[in-house]
């Protein structure tokens, strides 16, 4: 194969080194250069030659696509594909892919070590001890999670994930989603109120979007009889933080883990910052030293499918088949 016969651009990336994407490209012979910009004019520029793009915050426009006349595929790293105009794609035959699926190992154990530190109240007694009061009373009552009701508010591949690792620990899982017909293993499928009425602990693994947002508000908690702990690991938005306030300050709610929040970072005035039975981490839950080497390698097998022929395994513009502007043979 000739050397350098493709071309492949990095509009954008916070991740250091791409030498995993460079490893994956040598393979066929591509040239992969990264570009660091992000607006339109310089996009353009940059990219006009390229047969492929990898774009992590970049906004790919319809402007960037109609200026880039060689471009047939554009893999996102990560799952969401919000900075692609999917309807130009689709139109100028360009496949969109993702990796939907590089984090659910790290997620899931996100939401199981969120419940587990609210409920053995680790992150508390850290606290206590390090401030020299060594006094188990100070975090009575401690209840047994063997028995308890875990409800998932959507059940896709997090959301199973942690009903598997839970389901160890003797829980019962119930879950709302709307979109499924039958429930994975170990899991009773309900309705959304049964999951607020009965749940010990709810988390939150739906998407967000104009049905989700706040989905978790005030008409929810009060509906929310066993003042569970709450856990988001999703996305902030679909959980009312003021009505969460409010919950957590009535009682209605024992105790919030949340990996994702409205605002990110958070209002330093923030009553949640303060709070004792309130876990918060920086929006980490995707994170491993793994998941984003296998993230790196499977944005680029993304592009590399398409430079050879192929479907990428994960193509989010479905309605971009039979007319992408790379001749596919599958
Ligand atoms: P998925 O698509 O496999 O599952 C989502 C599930 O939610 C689906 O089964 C869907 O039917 C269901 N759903 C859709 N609308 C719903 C609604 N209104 N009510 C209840 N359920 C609904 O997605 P996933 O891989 O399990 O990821 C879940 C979410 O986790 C993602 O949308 C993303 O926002 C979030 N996430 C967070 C991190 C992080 O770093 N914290 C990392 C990856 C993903």
């Amino acid at each position: 194969m000739k050397s350098n016969h493709y071309r492949v651009v990095i509009t954008d990336c916070d991740h250091g080194s791409i030498e995993e994407e460079k490893g994956e490209f040598s393979l066929i012979g591509a040239e992969l250069i990264l570009a660091q910009v992000r607006e339109e004019e310089d996009l353009i520029r940059a990219c006009k030659e390229a047969d492929g793009l990898i774009n992590q915050y970049a906004l790919l426009t319809r402007k960037v696509f109609e200026g880039l006349p060689n471009c047939k595929v554009v893999s996102r790293y990560g799952v969401g594909v919000d900075s692609v105009d999917l309807k130009a794609a689709t139109t100028l035959g360009i496949i969109v892919a993702n990796v939907p699926d590089y984090c659910i190992d790290e997620v899931s154990n996100q939401t199981i070590a969120m419940i587990l530190t609210l409920i053995r109240k680790t992150a508390f007694f850290d606290r206590k001890v390090k401030s020299n009061q060594w006094d188990f009373h100070l975090g009575v009552p401690i209840y047994r999670i063997h028995g308890k009701t875990l409800g998932l508010i959507g059940s896709g591949r997090i959301g199973l994930e942690v009903a598997k690792k839970i389901s160890a620990f003797g829980v019962k899982v119930i879950a709302f989603d709307p979109y499924l017909q039958k429930a994975g293993e170990g899991i009773e499928l309900t309705d959304f109120d049964t999951v607020l009425k009965k749940s010990d602990f709810i988390s939150v693994h739906c998407p967000l979007n104009e049905s989700t947002r706040h989905l978790i508000g005030e008409q929810a908690f009060k509906k929310m009889e066993k003042k569970p702990i709450l856990i988001n690991t999703s996305r902030g938005p679909i959980v009312d933080e003021k009505a969460l306030i409010q919950a957590l300050e009535d009682g209605r709610v024992s105790g919030a883990g949340l990996d994702v929040l409205e605002k990110e970072p958070p209002d330093p005035q923030s009553p949640l910052l303060k709070m004792e039975n309130v876990i918060l981490s920086p929006h980490v839950g995707f994170y491993s030293v793994e998941s984003i080497s296998e993230l790196k390698r499977r944005t680029a097998e993304n592009v590399s499918a398409v430079l050879l022929g192929k479907l990428p395994r994960s193509v989010v513009n479905q309605e971009v088949k039979g007319k992408t502007r790379a001749s596919i043979v599958s």
